[in-house]
């Protein structure tokens, strides 16, 4: 007899909930999940396997707990002026968001988001045993500062998730927005910059706010300008008090040696680990022009994949694009599908694709 979910003495609280899912097909094309197409380059590939190699022979010992080496490097890469003391890191930015969830969220408080948002903050949320209440967007889901301190003052919730820019429609969020919810709130805000690189250089980082702002978190992520996914890599920057709070969560060791030698190591490499960025972007603006023509809408995005309007059937354009062996994602909004931007190649694959059908 097949044991089935409903039969175990599962929490009453994750009855009916649905894993996250994005499906992981072995398609010619794969643009559905908004890693980096491109590999890490040869050069630094190199020195990441010295590092890993070097680190292995010492793997009969736990590693540095306080992954010090690592904290120093993220320190350096983002600037501002921040030290180590300011900086924690663990398996992906998701853990990142798990460990900020189950120190200042949990049973008997709230976590709050605007939707359309990144789909793991609800499950993250649910996960620590704490409730996830949604927000609304504007016109094409932006988010208005007045609005958007309105509707945290009146939900009074313990943590702020804002996508900066947001997952799955690559909208903008200004710091003006931030500065504003911040005020409306004594809980912790979460500005979740995993796209950060990919937007325009002259606007400003969340990481700016951060003087003065104790409740104030930007997390980042190594998974997609550093191209460095598989890895499991995503880091945070916020008062020394938040990373306390940190520690009294996270599992001893968390990251592990290998872990700490790759990314301390490509680090190293910042400038030519992000040397394909701009090519990204070049593909995202030509992706959204293209699919213009195309008679869609594509929605503003300064992230590494767009968001589009004006299919009559998501589900069947998925499909027929999976048939023609490219992976896209269907994320549940109408008449939308998203697309990461891949090399050109890959991009020109989707659009001739998308064309054809
Ligand atoms: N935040 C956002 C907005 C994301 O889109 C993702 C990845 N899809 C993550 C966080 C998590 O990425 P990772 O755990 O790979 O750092």
């Amino acid at each position: 007899m097949t044991v089935r979910l409903e039969d175990l003495p599962l929490r009453d609280d994750l009855r009916g909930l649905t894993p996250y899912g994005a499906p992981q097909a072995p398609l010619p094309v794969a643009l559905n999940v908004n890693e980096n197409s491109h590999p890490v380059p040869e050069e630094v590939a190199d020195d990441i396997i010295v590092s890993i190699s070097q680190a292995l022979r010492g793997i009969n010992r736990y590693p540095d707990r306080e992954f010090t080496e690592l904290r120093e490097g993220f320190a350096d890469y983002l600037g501002h002026g921040l030290s180590r003391e300011q900086i924690w890191a663990a398996n992906g930015s998701n853990e990142v968001l798990q460990h900020l969830l189950q120190a200042f969220a949990g049973p008997g408080r709230t976590a709050f988001g605007f939707a359309p948002t990144y789909s793991m903050y609800p499950l993250l949320t649910r996960g620590t045993g704490a409730q996830y209440v949604t927000g609304t967007r504007g016109v094409d889901y932006t988010i208005d500062a007045q609005d958007a301190a309105a509707q945290v003052a009146d939900a009074r919730p313990d943590v702020v998730f804002l996508c900066a820019p947001n997952n799955p429609t690559g909208t903008p969020l200004r710091t003006d927005v931030v500065e504003a919810v911040y005020d409306a709130t004594d809980g912790i805000v979460i500005v979740d910059e995993a796209y950060q690189e990919f937007a325009p250089r002259e606007e400003r980082s969340a990481l700016t706010l951060l003087p003065g702002r104790e409740r104030l978190v930007v997390s980042r992520t190594m998974s997609k300008a550093f191209a460095f996914a598989g890895a499991r890599v995503g880091y945070l920057a916020a008062d020394p008090a938040v990373i306390d709070a940190l520690r009294l969560v996270r599992l001893p060791y968390h990251l592990s040696a290998l872990t700490q030698a790759a990314a301390t190591a490509a680090l190293r490499h910042a400038p030519t680990m992000l040397q394909m960025v701009d090519d990204i972007v070049g593909q995202r603006d030509r992706i959204s022009a293209t699919l213009s023509a195309l008679g869609y809408t594509p929605y503003e995005s300064w992230t590494n994949f767009v968001l589009f309007d004006g299919v009559d059937d998501p589900a069947a354009t998925w499909q027929g694009l999976y048939d023609r062996g490219t992976l896209i994602r269907d994320v549940g909004i109408p008449h939308s599908l998203r697309v990461t931007a891949g090399t050109e190649d890959e991009s020109t694959a989707f659009l001739e694709a998308l064309a054809s059908l």
